[in-house]
């Protein structure tokens, strides 16, 4: 028993520089790296997880959220629906049809992708004010591998790769907190620029994920719920595969959703992603072609970083 620090590795560059620290200061035994994979990231996350275990000489630990047990619940309560038994949600907005409901049941059954399955489960996809997947796929997962290592007996500080600058729900985060007995926070870049930590990987000669250099601002999901406009074009643009799994995601929820109009990207309407595609492509108000959005040269090195420069 004793002290174990737990890293949380995204696959970004905020984590791996994270993850180098904790390895220098701790070594590879008192340092456990964790990935919670939410089957929604693009491969290249999985193959720079790849690389830091080689380049780092370590294991990283995968963590998926598995949801079989609600899936057996929720099936139940539709096909209760289906035979004539009465809503489990009377005052919900949209009530099921017995046809629907029995539809609906069909189709509840783990599809083994975690994104996939809890937005099934949900009947729509996370939004940012129902930001469900950070919670289910991301701190759920993590949580509770650290919990059991606590349950063990150790005590647990966990290392998270948060920055300051990031955002201004980060802008007051602690360096180091207790979180409960025997489990710590600790964010040793809390300070840091994104560019001191492109250098400091730099410096020890670990790459950064290549995704930054495509023209993605983070590296996670492909694409996440708040993808920004640019982004969102060149998502399109350079990995239209995964605009065209989003499609087909989106198809399957809508058949397990009450109202069948559940979309993977919000916009204050039911626009479904091959549409806010399209608006991607607009200018400002969403109008007028930008007809350099068309342009983008999907090979070309775009990194909202300047890692290109
Ligand atoms: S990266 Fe985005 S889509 Fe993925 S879990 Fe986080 S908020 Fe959700």
């Amino acid at each position: 028993m004793g002290i174990i620090h737990v890293v949380s590795v995204s696959g970004g560059k905020d984590s791996a520089a994270t993850l180098l620290l904790a390895l220098r200061r701790f070594g590879r035994h008192r340092v456990r790296a964790i990935f919670c994979d939410t089957g929604n990231e693009h491969q290249a996350v999985h193959d720079y997880l790849d690389y830091l275990e080689h380049t780092l000489d370590i294991t990283i630990h995968r963590l998926r959220a598995d949801f079989t047990d609600r899936f057996a619940v929720h099936r139940a309560r539709l096909e209760a629906i289906a035979a004539g038994g009465p809503d489990y949600h009377p005052t919900a907005k949209f009530q099921w049809t017995a046809e629907r409901a029995a539809q609906a049941a069909a189709l509840m059954h783990p599809t083994g992708n975690p994104f996939l399955d809890l937005c099934l489960l949900k009947g729509m996809f996370p939004s940012h004010g129902r930001q469900f997947c950070t919670e289910e796929l991301k701190r759920n997962p993590a949580v509770e591998y650290q919990i059991d290592l606590i349950d063990q007996g150790h005590t647990v500080v966990s290392w998270q790769g948060v920055r300051r600058d990031e955002s201004a729900r980060r802008r007051d985060v602690q360096r180091f907190e207790r979180i409960g007995p025997g489990f710590y926070a600790y964010r040793p870049i809390a300070d840091w620029t994104a560019d001191a930590v492109f250098g400091f990987l730099a410096q020890n000669g670990v790459e950064p994920n290549p995704l930054y250099l495509q023209g993605m601002d983070r590296v996670g999901c492909m694409p996440c719920i708040n993808v920004g406009k640019s982004e969102l074009r060149q998502i399109a643009a350079r990995f239209p595969e995964h605009i065209q799994r989003i499609a087909e995601w989106e198809k399957l929820v809508n058949e397990v959703s009450r109202s069948g109009k559940a979309s993977f990207l919000f916009s204050g309407g039911w626009e479904r992603i091959h549409e806010r595609v399209e608006w991607a492509k607009t200018s400002r108000g969403g109008r007028q072609y930008d007809l350099l959005a068309g342009l983008i040269e999907p090979t070309a090195c775009a990194s909202a970083y300047g890692l290109c420069e």
